[in-house]
């Protein structure tokens, strides 16, 4: 997981939580302090002493390195039939786009804002002149800082206190529910926080790879403990026997831990901390990736902002530029002798600064953070293929997005239900890839929280510590806030239409103040843009519209007895095979195990993720010979049919009022799909399920 705003303690004492064999070693001395900058925040905090075991809190999550900027195009993941994206390459600009990286109060923005600010006036402005947007930042905790810098670039009004009137935009550091808001835009979506922890996320990842094994080998093998140790074990041994040569390592990861707390390597599953019979904490066991991708002999990975704009639809944009963190010893693929070792294993910044060998860096290219247009420069100066690693790299992010979005639209139809005043969202997120060595990205996490601290801490002596300034930060992170805020301003068609008037008035009348000196934005949209390559692996959006369907009239993310069976009578799913006792046992059956798992006690009946499971074997139970897309395709497009024939039914008999209540309306995928004979392969690929996807799948046939 990515930062958040808890607090956290040191690493450095014993309560940490992290094994002691893997606690930090003494620190050795730190290399000469560096200046940086001019300085202006250094003082910020001044220095501040910190004494024993406990550090202060806050230090970041997740950061990365990294420099120069990235092209990029056609996503080749997807290979599906339709648009060929990428007609342009994505210009390696981010250095051009840098440029702003002054920008804050020193750079270009701040130095207009400041030159032009007696016309920022007041929120509304003068008789002529357009409102500012106005954004609270109350709530912005560790963002503050680069917030603060892109809402002097785009000279929009900040509310640092909050207000009592509306604002147009609510920035909050943590979640959706740090303020109660009924209008405007939030930066957060209801329900991310949880959807990425990292058990959640190998859940919707692994629905995924069910369904689409091919596509979504970006992920390690990964098992959820303690529930799937047996498998684990099973898998584990079976691979083993088939492949003697097989010398795997395990990383295992806490759920719900963050900056690498708590993380360990094994090589062997009996090697995982038990207590009694099960492991001790909730976790997701996965592969390790033994042969990374070195720069300098060092392991390194990337951290890529994403903006997820929109649900729905869905609109999705990169950042052109991320951050490269790099561990501080040289890699050696894991042995008994060095799985403990982490400034050689794990990447995180927050214990990387730790090591002796930390370097911050100064430029965008050094240092153990860089710009990953850095990494990219050099790859591409060695012969590498940098287009073809962002191509596959948008291709990871727009399909971990899609495991996602089903159960992001359940949460947003329970916080803001259809009908009711609520804000819109969009939010950042921070994605982690670790490439190969053979340059494929793997996705190791999904941060909805990721740093936006545009500082690092400096030890000035032992226990001491300042606040500097990190230009690498900086340069990367104000332009993602400041670019998101550009995409979601709520007055950019009007100003358009202000532009407009203004220009044909005449030099005389002054321009509305806009973010005109600003660069072009470092967020490049991917979807829809490849939206025809990807669509067909929205299947599951389809499956959350029919759940929210029957979920209910109130809030609620949970189908109870009643909807669920209510659901199966109205698609026409029962007959004498399947009578309305089955359809009982099957519901009793998924939910108690579901809720077993101890997901989610606070409300009862049947999750999303429960809810495909039933909706699995269903399919397949209905269409036996085909691959399990297939079935599930099928199985939507027979629901889908009935359901519409039924609405028209009680259209036409004058009821006009239908279940659906949920403002997510069915995803556009692939065309309308109301015949339910039409089931004929729908996808034009054969997606041979793996070895464990069929394990997996076995699952289904069993209910
Ligand atoms: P956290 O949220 O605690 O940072 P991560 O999943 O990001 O947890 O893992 C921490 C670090 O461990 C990563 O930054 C990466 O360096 C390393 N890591 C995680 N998973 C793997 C993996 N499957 N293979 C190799 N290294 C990994």
């Amino acid at each position: 997981m990515a930062e958040s705003a808890t607090v956290r303690h040191c690493r450095r004492g014993g309560a940490s939580g992290v094994p002691a064999s893997r606690r930090l070693a003494p620190r050795a001395p730190r290399p000469p302090l560096r200046s940086h900058g001019n300085g202006r925040r250094a003082g910020a905090a001044g220095p501040r002493r910190r004494g024993g075991v406990e550090m202060e809190p806050a230090r970041e999550a997740e950061e990365p390195p990294g420099s120069p900027a990235l092209p990029a195009e056609e996503p080749q993941g997807g290979q599906p039939a339709g648009a060929s994206p990428g007609e342009e390459a994505l210009p390696a600009a981010a250095g051009r786009e840098r440029g702003v990286r002054g920008a804050g109060p020193q750079g270009p923005g701040g130095r207009a804002a400041r030159g032009r600010g007696r016309r920022g006036g007041g929120e509304s402005g003068r008789a002529g002149r357009r409102p500012r947007v106005t954004v609270d930042s109350s709530k912005a905790k560790t963002s503050l800082e680069a917030l603060k810098i892109s809402l002097r670039q785009l000279r929009w009004r900040e509310f640092p206190l909050g207000r009592r009137l509306p604002c147009d935009i609510y920035w909050h550091g943590v979640s959706f529910h740090d303020n109660d808001i009924f209008s405007g835009q939030v930066n957060k979506f209801p329900g991310m926080t949880e959807m990425v922890r990292k058990i959640t996320l190998s859940r919707a990842v692994r629905t995924m790879q069910d369904l689409f094994p091919l596509e979504y080998n970006f992920y390690p093998r990964s098992w959820i403990l303690p529930e799937e140790f047996p498998l684990f074990v099973d898998e584990v041994r079976m691979l083993k026997d088939s492949d003697p040569s097989w010398k795997p390592t395990f990383i295992v990861k806490p759920d719900g831990g963050c900056q690498g707390d708590g993380i360990y390597l094994v090589k062997d599953p009996s090697d995982i901390r038990l207590t009694g019979a099960i492991p001790s904490r909730p976790a997701v066991v996965q592969e390790y990736i033994c042969k990374p991708l070195l720069v300098d002999k060092l392991k390194f990975d990337i951290r890529l902002y994403v903006l997820l704009k929109s649900l729905e639809p869905l609109e999705i944009y990169i950042a052109k530029d991320g951050l490269s963190r790099f561990c501080t010893e040289p890699y050696q693929e894991p042995t008994l002798k060095n799985l403990h070792q982490v400034f050689m294993h794990l990447t995180n910044y927050s214990l990387n600064i730790h090591s002796g060998n930390f370097i911050h860096s100064d430029d965008a290219n050094t240092g153990s953070k860089r710009t990953f247009s850095s990494i990219l420069c050099r790859l591409s100066s060695r012969g590498a293929d940098v287009k073809k690693l962002w191509s596959d790299i948008i291709s990871l992010v727009i399909k971990t997005i899609i495991a996602l979005t089903p159960e992001l639209k359940v949460y947003y139809q329970s916080d803001i239900p259809a009908g009711k005043p609520g804000p819109t969202c969009f939010q950042i997120l921070g994605f982690d890839i670790l490439l190969m060595k053979n340059l494929k990205p793997m996705l190791l996490e999904v941060n909805a929280n990721p740093s936006m601290r545009i500082e690092h801490e400096q030890e000035l002596s032992p226990g001491v510590f300042e606040n500097v300034p990190s230009p690498v930060d900086e340069e990367v992170k104000v332009a993602v806030i400041r670019d998101t805020l550009r995409l979601v301003d709520p007055q950019k068609k009007k100003r358009k239409d202000v532009q407009c008037q203004a220009l044909e008035q005449g030099p005389e009348e002054p321009l509305p103040a806009g973010p005109a000196a600003l660069p072009s934005l470092c967020l490049k949209q991917v979807f829809p843009k490849y939206a025809k390559q990807f669509n067909y692996l929205r299947l599951l959006d389809r499956v959350a519209v029919l759940f929210i369907r029957f979920v209910g009239v109130k809030g609620t993310t949970k189908l109870g007895p009643t909807g669920f069976r209510t659901f199966i009578r109205n698609c026409k799913l029962s007959n004498s095979n399947f009578s309305m006792a089955s359809v009982d046992i099957l519901y009793i059956d998924i939910t108690r195990r579901w809720n077993s798992m101890g997901i989610d006690h606070k409300e009862s009946g049947m999750c999303l993720q429960a809810f495909i499971e039933a909706f699995f074997c269903l399919a397949q139970k209905k269409y036996k010979s085909l691959p399990l897309h297939e079935q599930v395709a099928s199985l939507i497009d027979f629901c889908e049919y009935h359901l519409a024939a039924l609405d028209e039914k009680r259209l036409v008999c004058g009821r006009g009022v239908v279940e659906r209540r949920s403002a997510v309306v069915p995803c556009q995928t692939d065309g309308p799909h109301l015949t339910p004979a039409a089931h004929s392969p729908l996808l034009n690929r054969t997606a041979t399920a793996g070895k464990f996807a069929d394990d997996r799948n076995h699952r289904y046939e069993q209910c």
